[in-house]
């Protein structure tokens, strides 16, 4: 890694753009604050990058990837790409994306503020100080698994869901080094008991927990974890999952935290370099009107700190000026009571620019 710090921005589709905007307002503040080094470039990727090249993932966003240590994602896609072919939508720029650097390491950390106890569905003794990490395959299993599509001559469809050794224990030591840095406690869910995949990867985790014996492991199966999670999510502190079950638990987790506005994500290879979004998605039916809660794209940025470039202060002083710009009382519509007045993606933007200011 050079000196310098280099990130690429794709704003992508939909409320990506006003929330990527906050992240570089923020990103310049830090470079000057922390003295960072930091190179920021901006690219197209998804809808936006199709309607400007017939392409979702261009050449000249893979060139200017290639070149980055970091990328920050906005979101991508929309109900007016929903019609293309597979090739042309703009979930294809983020797969290809994901793919092409190997990405396969997801983290996805449920942390619920405690200004926030009253937002989440569950009642708050089930969710206060909740903590979480989910650390979910993302570049392997049925996602893009081998043999899949239509069946020639026939009217059946099918996918495959294959893991090799390799791709286990590497997302494995990602898990485990976090449980460490953590409880110690490690929980890795499959469907054991009817998936041979799922039995394979309960071996071979089995087996690399011999080398963390300082890490207490459980296993448990994808549906008891999904009934767990809503029952009594605090006895979880890191799960460790393939790619089908960790998106569909990661959306569990992230309702318990009250809103999918406020929870970032990190997707690492095995070189540090990383890409971050948020959680979220494009959200049509807000987009465009300074509604988005900008805090996902924000602390998306903290995780960059940590994971890709190893600032764990610039990390924190963000993750604190998010938790007393809450502390204070300003929300935005996804978080607020209705007794709340609330502001917008700018305003809450400004508001934990200036916490950083004043640190
Ligand atoms: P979504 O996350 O975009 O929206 C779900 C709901 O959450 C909506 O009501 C939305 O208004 C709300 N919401 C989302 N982010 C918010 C924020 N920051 N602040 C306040 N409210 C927020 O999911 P969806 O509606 O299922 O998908 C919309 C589009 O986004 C689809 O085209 C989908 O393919 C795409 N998508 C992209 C990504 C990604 O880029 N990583 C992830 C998920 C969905």
């Amino acid at each position: 890694m050079s000196n310098k710090k280099r990130i690429l921005i794709l704003p992508g589709d939909g409320i990506g753009p006003e929330v990527s905007f906050v992240a570089y307002q923020l990103l310049l503040l830090l470079d000057k604050k922390f003295s960072l080094g930091l190179e920021i470039s901006e690219g197209l990727l998804g809808g936006i990058a199709y309607e400007e090249t017939g392409d979702p993932f261009p050449k000249e966003t893979l060139d200017k990837a290639k070149e980055s240590d970091a990328i920050l994602l906005g979101a991508v896609g929309g109900p007016k790409w929903d019609q293309l072919p597979a090739d042309k939508r703009p979930e294809k720029g983020l797969l290809g994306i994901r793919s092409e650097f190997d990405f396969f390491a997801n983290l996805r950390p449920a942390i619920l503020s405690k200004e926030l106890v009253s937002a989440s569905t569950l009642k708050e003794e089930k969710v206060a100080d909740l903590n979480l990490l989910i650390v979910r395959e993302l570049t392997g299993g049925i996602y893009f698994g081998e043999p899949r599509g239509r069946v020639e001559g026939s009217d059946e469809a099918l996918n495959t869901m294959r893991y090799s050794k390799h791709e286990v224990i590497r997302i494995g030591k990602v898990a485990f080094e976090s449980a460490r840095k953590r409880s110690g406690k490690l929980c890795s869910v499959d469907k054991a008991n009817v998936l041979e995949v799922s039995a394979f990867w309960r071996e071979v985790i089995s087996d690399l927990a011999k080398e963390y014996p300082d890490v207490e492991l459980s296993h448990m199966l994808v549906d008891n974890a999904a009934m767990q999670l809503v029952r009594e999510p605090k006895q979880f502190d890191v799960i460790v999952t393939g790619n089908l079950f960790g998106d569909i638990l990661s959306d569990i987790a992230a309702m318990l935290t009250g809103s999918i506005g406020m929870l970032p994500s990190a997707s690492l290879n095995d070189t540090k370099k990383g890409l971050y979004e948020p959680v979220h998605g494009s959200a049509p039916d807000i987009s465009g009107k300074d509604l988005a809660n900008p805090l996902a794209s924000i602390l998306s940025v903290a995780m960059m700190m940590r994971y890709t470039f190893d600032e764990e202060e610039v990390a924190s002083t963000i993750e604190h000026s998010v938790e007393s710009v809450l502390a204070s009382g300003k929300r935005t519509q996804d978080i607020a009571k209705e007794e709340d007045t609330t502001i917008g993606t700018k305003e809450m933007g400004q508001e934990v620019l200036s916490k950083i200011e004043l640190r």
